[in-house]
This record gives structure tokens, sequence and C-alpha cells, in this order.
């Protein structure tokens, strides 16, 4: 087991100031972010003229000439090295889902014995990893394998140490060598560079000083614990991540006395553990709780500047994983690890915040009285109504194909919560232009003793796959193991393409007008328009009701339940011209991205359907036969002593129901491989999706039932592998 957060804590920098008059080698403060090479490291290591290079290039995308580049790749050396590293690697995140690195040393040898660490400008600025089995969507056929990874200067560089190895790590782009992204940061760039310009332009209705937006994400990432002897022995929580056969436990989430309960002791030390790393590495970490299901847990950063974050997750997952070996724990990511109890998400809280300091999301204490406000917020609600179907292409895959819809998630229609007190606004908006709300529910708690708080002008809704809590919206929907640029790339794009749109034509509305307040009259013509259609998507109510499924079918939004139909958005006439106008993908690179999801989605359910077959044939069918055996022993046993067949009545039927179960396993597993089989002999990679999608897939459920019934019958010694009573409840 890992040290003790306390027992870890090193001596901090003298430089590093305190706030409190309390000192603690506990305190977070001492080390945040003394793995970063954020400003202060800068400071330290460079001149002030390579520092405001970093910021430019951060900022405005300000190219850094060669002589700087040397002079920073300098500075993070030698800063590396004071920290301990021999090696560094360019970090990035190709779609194959984790994030990516290929260490260099620093060290070069000069003659049979002696040697320098080096690393120059170009080190630092690109590199060429042999990257030839990243997937690539066929953009790069192997004979042409160069791709590149390119410095972003907008994320720190950063010390990853696991196994006691430190090495510096420079996020970087992925773009191949004809130049199409082959990750999820170049495009999440893209649009966030686009975001911020159409928001700044929209912003400047309202406040001419505003110059530049920043686009603000909180990632809660929820995730499930199991003990690393269990995971060991599930080889379809090894291989798939989720496990394919498992009976429900006796007592699950019935209780919900986990959700928000007190923290088992080892997942707290874990816990303590993967923060303290986290902080280290500048991650801003705030909330650490249990989920709703038992052995489910969430963590929560602070908002950062939407790239960071995006990167912070990524990261933030690998050291989770890491730290947990540490603790003889198996961090599950899956969306679906367990059957019958709630999945995992990941909500990505999203705004918009300007380089004045406002956020243009936050309603105020009167949000009828604030234009910007309802402007952001009439545009976003219309993006997502103009673009559902994208949006839910943005966190299909097949992992978040068993939540959506499912146990406690969000359904897999795309609405928009926005609460009582503002869906109050929204209609006194439409309906008279300016409103004056009736309903404002900022009142307070009055209970003795309880200091007087201003209630939150906004409600809650778990059930909403896209919610407004308060300042932000919330994409609730996505995937707990998804890299959240995913999604980011699609909102982003969707919102900026809409505030484009609708500053064209208030624009036009104002050129026709003479009147003094003409922008204030033609943005609130404009927004009333836009809420005629757009308010189908806002649903106030119970999001896991079969009732909303009928009610928004009536209302014509679309429930797309899996992901090779979902992933058809993306390549609509629609999708295709809103990412090629704007730069954001070409078409090359939307058609490559959609094949590598249909080949991941394909990928995923041929290894359950392996997994499935082997646990099957090798564990369930044998566990099932050695337990009957005994069974038929005793009954034979019984009966040579005198018993008859009324007497043993329960033994036979018990003997005859795992007979025909086993029949029933047999015959599914030799459908289920011969459908494999037929699919995998399709060459499109979409209907091959398909194909695996409503032939292959089915029969793990028939499949998972006879099995589970197996799991009820069978005695538990003859069952090797855990169960989810063994797996549920980490203690
Ligand atoms: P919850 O009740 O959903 O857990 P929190 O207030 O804890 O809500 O917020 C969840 C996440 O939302 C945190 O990461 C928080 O930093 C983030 N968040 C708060 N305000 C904003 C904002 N304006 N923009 C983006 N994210 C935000
Ligand atoms: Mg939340």
């Amino acid at each position: 087991m890992a040290n003790s957060p306390s027992k870890t804590v090193k001596t901090p920098s003298p430089s590093r100031k305190q706030d409190s008059t309390v000192m603690s080698e506990n305190m977070i403060s001492r080390y945040f972010g003394e793995n970063v090479f954020g400003p202060e490291a800068q400071k330290q290591f460079l001149s002030k003229s390579a520092v405001t290079a970093i910021e430019n290039a951060a900022k405005h995308g300000t190219p850094i000439d060669h002589a700087q580049a040397n002079e920073i790749a300098q500075g993070m050396k030698e800063w590396s090295l004071s920290k301990g590293c021999t090696h560094y690697t360019h970090w990035f995140q190709p779609l194959r889902g984790t994030t990516a690195e290929k260490h260099d040393s620093f060290f070069e040898p000069v003659t049979q014995d002696t040697g320098v660490e080096k690393f120059s400008g170009k080190s630092l600025v690109q590199q060429e990893p042999d990257a030839s089995s990243f997937p690539s969507g066929g953009i790069r056929n192997t004979f042409e394998a160069r791709g590149y990874s390119a410095w972003d200067p907008s994320s720190p560089a950063f010390i990853m140490e696991k196994g006691g190895v430190k090495t510096l790590c420079i996020p970087t782009i992925f773009v191949s060598y004809t130049g199409e992204a082959l990750d999820y940061k170049a495009p999440l760039l893209k649009a966030l560079g686009f975001i911020r310009k159409a928001a700044t332009d929209v912003c400047q209705y309202f406040d001419p000083k505003v110059s530049d937006c920043n686009i603000s994400l909180g990632v809660e990432q929820e995730y499930f614990l199991v003990d690393e002897r269990h995971f060991q022995l599930r080889p379809d929580l090894m291989l798939s991540g989720r496990t394919l056969i498992g009976h429900a436990p006796a007592k699950g989430q019935q209780l919900e006395d986990h959700y928000f309960g007190s923290i088992p002791n080892r997942v707290l030390a874990f816990m303590a553990d993967f923060e303290e790393k986290a902080h280290r590495l500048g991650i801003p970490l705030r909330t650490r709780h249990n989920e709703v299901a038992p052995g489910q847990f969430e963590c929560a950063p602070q908002f950062e500047e939407a790239n960071l974050a995006v990167d912070h997750n990524s990261l933030l997952m690998d050291v989770m994983e890491s730290v947990a070996e540490e603790h003889g724990l198996k961090v599950l990511l899956h969306e679906k690890p367990f059957k019958g109890v709630n999945g995992s998400g990941k909500h990505n809280n999203w705004s918009i915040i300007t380089n004045t300091g406002v956020n243009v999301l936050s309603p105020g204490a009167s949000p009828d009285a604030n234009l910007q406000f309802l402007t952001f917020f009439i545009n976003t609600i219309k993006a997502v109504y103009e673009n559902a179907d994208l949006l839910r292409a943005s966190i299909a895959t097949a992992g978040n194909d068993h939540r959506l819809g499912a146990n406690e998630a969000p359904p897999a229609i795309v609405s928009v919560f926005v609460g009582d007190t503002l869906e109050h606004v929204l209609d006194n908006f439409e309906s008279k232009g300016s409103s004056k709300s009736s309903k404002n529910k900022a009142e307070s708690i009055k209970i003795g003793h309880i200091p007087e708080i201003l209630l939150d002008n906004t409600d809650r809704n778990r059930t909403s796959p896209f919610a407004f809590t308060g300042n932000k919206f919330e994409f609730r929907a996505v995937g707990s193991s998804d890299n959240c640029a995913s999604s980011m790339v699609v909102l982003n794009t969707i919102v900026a393409d809409q505030l484009v749109k609708f500053k064209a034509e208030v624009d036009a509305l104002v050129k026709g007008s003479k009147a003094k307040d003409a922008t204030e009259q033609a943005i609130k013509t404009v927004l009333k328009g836009y809420l005629k259609d757009s308010k189908k998507i806002i649903f106030g109510g119970n999001g896991y009701s079969q009732e909303w499924v009928k009610e928004a079918k009536k209302r014509g939004l679309n429930n797309i339940t899996t992901t090779p139909e979902a992933l058809e958005a993306y390549l609509s006439k629609d999708a295709v011209n809103l990412f090629v106008k704007n730069g954001i993908f070409s078409h090359k690179e939307l058609e490559a991205r959609t094949e590598i999801r249909y080949e991941s989605y394909v990928l995923r359910l041929q290894i359950e359907g392996r997994v499935l077959n082997e646990l099957i044939q090798n564990h369930v069918i044998p566990s099932s036969i050695r337990f009957q055996k005994r069974l038929a022993d005793n009954v034979n046993a019984l009966m040579s002593v005198g018993q008859n067949k009324t007497q043993l009545k329960a033994q036979l039927e018990i003997l005859n129901e795992i007979s025909s179960l086993i029949n029933q396993l047999h015959e599914d597993n030799k459908k289920m491989t011969n459908e494999r089989s037929k699919a995998n002999k399709i060459a499109d990679a979409h209907k091959r999706a398909l194909a695996y999608c409503h032939k292959v897939k089915p029969l793990f459920d028939s499949i998972r039932d006879s099995s589970d019934k197996l799991e009820q019958l069978v005695d538990d010694a003859d069952w090797p592998l855990p169960k989810y009573t063994d797996m549920l409840f980490v203690r």
C-alpha cells in the first residue's frame, strides 16, 4: 500500500505563499502544481520574454520563433532535471481512447564514456513518433505512416511519476503527415477558437470592452472500484471492462444507503493518494463522494479553461488507474460495469466567461432583465435543439449504449432541463418580450439556527441529459470513459455556429431600423423567434419515465438508442457542412473519424463476444457440470440406500434444470459465434457495426440470462468467478 499523503509530502519550496497562518504539511496549497511547468516555474527558469512568448502563444496563438523555442526547451529541461527526470515525451490523445507517450532520454553520449543532457527547441515543438498503428480511419496507410505531434503551449508541460520514474510530458496535438488531425485535441482547439470568436462578437452588443471569451469546463468523474484480486479472476472485467455475466446481489442499490454515505477507509486512502498526485500535477480536484451504486464513487475538480480541463481529465484517469494499483484496487471507468446498478458518467459542466470576468450564463438575481444571459441561454438551447442528433452522436460508444436509457441514467433522447423559474422566464419572454417573472424562487429558508441563504434560482433534475444548473449547462450524458473532447468539439461548434447565425440575423434587423434601441429590439425579436421551435426540447419532468419516451416522440424528438445509428449523424449533409465550413474537420477527417468509431464499436463487441464464449465454455459450463456431478453422485448414493424419486424430487429437478440451461447456453454460444463470423465478413464498417449491434449483441443477453440462472443454482464452492456481492462492496 502507498504512503499516506502526510508521509509523502515534500518540504515546500520557500517561494510558496500561504494565506493562512496555520502551517501543516498536509496543506494542498503547499504542493499544488509543483509538477507543472506553470507560470511560477517558468519565472524561475525562463527569461521574461520567453514567459511572455508562451503566454501569447497560449492566449492568442502567436507563433513562437526558433530562438525562443530553444530557450523554452532549455528552461524546461533544467526544471525537469532538477526534479529528477531523465526522459521526456510528447503526450497526446490518439483516437483509440487513452493517452499516448513515447519516451526519449535527454541524455546524449558524446564519447565512449561521456555524455550530456540535451533538449532542443525542435524536440520541444515537434516529434515524429512511429505511430503507424494508431487508428487513422484510412488516412494514413502504413507506407506513409508518418504522423507528428506538435506542442500545445496552452497546456503546460508536467512531470508524470510512475513506479518511481519521472518523465517530462509535453501536451501535443497529433496530426498526419498530410495535415489531418489524428487526435482529440486538434479539433478541440479549433472548436474552442471558433466559439471564443463567435461569443466575443455577440458579447460586444452588451459590452464593447469584451475582447475575448474563455470556455470553462468542469468535469465530474464517476467510477467504480473493485478489489484487484477479484478483478484478476474475472476475464470479462480484465478484457472488456465490464461484467458480461453475473447475477445481481441481494442487496443492490435499492436502499440507496451508499449514496453520499461514509466513504470506506480503504477507498478514502486511495482517494487521498490519487488526489495528492493530481494536485501536484495542477489538477484542481475539490470534491469526493460515494455515488448511487455500491462500489461507485465520484470526484470533481474546479472548472478550468476547456482545453486544460480535457487534458486534466485524461491525465486524471491515468493517475487514478496507476494509484489504484498501489492500493490493490482496480478503477473501472466503463460506463456500465455491472448490470442492474447505476452506470457511470462524466458530467461536463460548461460555460462561457468573458475576459472582463462575466459568466454569460449567470442569470443573476433577475434573469428576465439580463438580456446577455438570455441571449446565450436561448442560443445554446436552439443549438442543442437543431443539432440534437449530433450531440447524441458525440457521446455514442458501445459502453454508453448500456447506460443511456438504462438504470439511473439520462435517456438517449436529447432534451434540455432549465428548471421551473427559467421556464417561466422564457414563457414570459416569448409572449411579452420583456418579462417580469412572477415566480422568483429566490426565497430564504426559514429555519431557526440556520443562517439565511438564498435558494438557488434553479432546481435540480438528475434525469436530464443536458441540464442548466445555476450558471452553466451540464452535459450529463457523456460516458465515464470518454475523452470529453469528443462532446466538447460538438457542443462548442454548434453553439458557435448558432451565435454566428444569431449575430447575422440581429445585424440585418438593426440595419433596417432607425430606433434608438434598435439592437435591443432586434435581439429580442430574434430570440423570441428561436423559442418557438426550440422550446420543444425543454423538458422538466422525469427523463427516466416511459411517458417521456412517448411525449418526446410526439414532439418529434429522436430517441436513438444504438451507437451505429447515432454515429450516422456525423456524416449527414448538415453536419458535414457545419464542420467543414467552420474549419473544424475536413470531409475526409469526418469520414475517417466516423469509420474509427464504427471500428472501435465492432472491436469492443468482438472482444466481448469472444470473452463471453470463453467464459461460458471454460468456466460456466464446467463449473455447472462439476456441481451437477456431485449432485448426481449424491442422488445415486441415496437411491442405493433405498430413497425413491419422489423423495429426491428437488435434487432431480435441479439436475434437469442445469442440463437444460447448459443446452441452452451451448446453443446460444454456437449461434453467437456463427453470427460473429458472419458479421466479420461484412466489409463496410458501418454495416458491420449494425450487424454486431442487431445480430450479435442480442445473443449476449440470452447467454447471460442462462448463465445467471446457473450461477444461482450452482454451489458457491463450485463457482470460480467472484460474484457481484464480492465485487460491489469494497472494504
Ligand atoms: P454538482 O452539484 O453538479 O456536483 P458543483 O457546483 O459541484 O455541482 O459543480 C460541478 C462542476 O461544475 C465543478 O467542476 C465546478 O467547478 C463546475 N462549474 C461550476 N461553475 C462552472 C462554470 N461557470 N463553468 C463551468 N463549470 C463550472
Ligand atoms: Mg453535477
